[in-house]
């Protein structure tokens, strides 16, 4: 299984405001099982300005953003430092990955973070991501981290999401100051009632609340992706969650799966180009559910960056499906009917054989 972990600043912080190791390392020992179990995990950590603030004790206190950016340079890299040791206790490599909103949506950058992640897992190693704190003012950011799992989620078809913070999960009232709230195992539909009850529940530490989660867990279902919110101070909670599938905190199950999202979403864009198939390439693509290569295009028609939605028309120019161009149209002018193995000569570099891989292909 693909997991997304996201750990809030509660979780990393102790009562008294240091770093609480000793849970950090507890979560690592959890982690290094669901691993050793062969589950590929992704790791999305809040802490950077609380590390950096800790840092930075003689500095005067200030509240603007420029401040919380040089927190955060200067935290991120004591966060990470404590997340290598702790992994490497487990013989587990790590990787940072930063990222800001346009990252995720801007298509190139999107593919090329996605290959990056897929051959990370692949090669199972962890990445620890936070969001790019230091460009991110206001027009770019995320904001969140809740939200920054789910895009995580989204961009690596995990198939879990699980949000770890200070509460068990969605209570049906705010349990701080209600007795009788009671936690809300499942929620089969993210409706408006969900989101108010949501509502006014942030935590003291770190930038969202509940409802940042619940906006998290609405995206990551959307997009294939079941999502659990549960408490980082539970006993053995990832074990538990992956190992034993225990009912924990709250779960909100996936609407859709992964490939449907995917073609959804294909389906939704608009075309930015053509490339025309030959009759073989056509009838793989069409009936084998195969990936198009250079080898079987004949033309290629409009101007279109990598990462672009283009149409798949035949010879006869009958549309035969649509999908994301793993190349610009100038690459594919130049790579068309040649073979995969004559990307790099012919181009200098090569992102991979296909000019649209299958899992990013909708047959029409
Ligand atoms: N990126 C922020 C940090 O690492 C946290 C954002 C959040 O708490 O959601 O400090």
């Amino acid at each position: 299984m693909r997991i997304v972990i996201k750990f809030g600043t509660n979780v990393i912080a102790s009562p008294e405001g240091t770093i609480n190791k000793p849970r950090l390392l507890e979560m690592v020992r959890q982690i290094a099982t669901l691993h050793r179990e062969g589950h590929q995990v992704a790791l999305v950590s809040s802490g950077a300005i609380f590390v950096g603030r800790q840092n930075a004790p003689a500095l005067p206190q200030r509240k603007d953003i420029p401040f919380k950016q040089m927190l955060a340079a200067i935290g991120q890299v004591k966060l990470l430092n404590i997340y290598e040791r702790l992994f490497d206790i487990y013989g587990i490599t790590i990787a940072q990955a930063l990222l800001t909103r346009s990252d995720l949506s801007n298509r190139a950058r999107y593919l090329n973070a996605r290959n990056t992640f897929n051959l990370l897992l692949d090669t199972h190693a962890i990445p620890v991501v936070n969001e790019n704190d230091v460009v991110g003012v206001e027009e770019i950011k995320i904001g969140d981290n809740d939200n920054l799992s789910a895009l995580v989620a989204n961009l690596i078809d995990a198939d879990r999401l699980i949000i770890l913070t200070d509460q068990r999960g969605l209570f049906t009232a705010d349990p701080r100051h209600n007795a009788d709230a009671e936690l809300i195992a499942e929620v089969s539909a993210i409706t408006d009632d969900i989101h108010a009850l949501a509502g006014g529940t942030d935590s003291e530490m770190g930038v969202g609340g509940m409802s940042t989660k619940i906006q998290a867990a609405q995206l990551a279902t959307r997009s294939g992706v079941e999502t659990i919110i549960a408490s980082g101070h539970e006993p053995d909670v990832l074990v538990r969650l992956v190992l034993h599938n225990e009912s924990l905190g709250t779960r909100f199950p996936a609407k859709i799966s992964h490939v449907e999202s995917r073609k959804r979403w294909i389906l939704a864009e608009p075309v930015a180009g053509t490339v025309v198939v030959d009759t073989g390439a056509a009838k793989a693509v069409t009936r084998g559910n195969r990936s198009l290569l250079p080898a079987g295009i004949s033309a290629v028609r409009g101007d279109f960056p990598r990462g672009a939605t283009v149409a798949i028309v035949d010879e006869q120019g009958k549309k035969r499906g649509r999908g994301i161009a793993n190349y610009k149209s100038a690459d594919i002018a130049a790579i068309s009917g040649r073979q995969s193995d004559e990307i790099e000569t012919i181009l200098g570099y090569n992102y991979g054989d296909t000019v649209i891989h299958r899992d990013n292909l909708v047959v029409i």
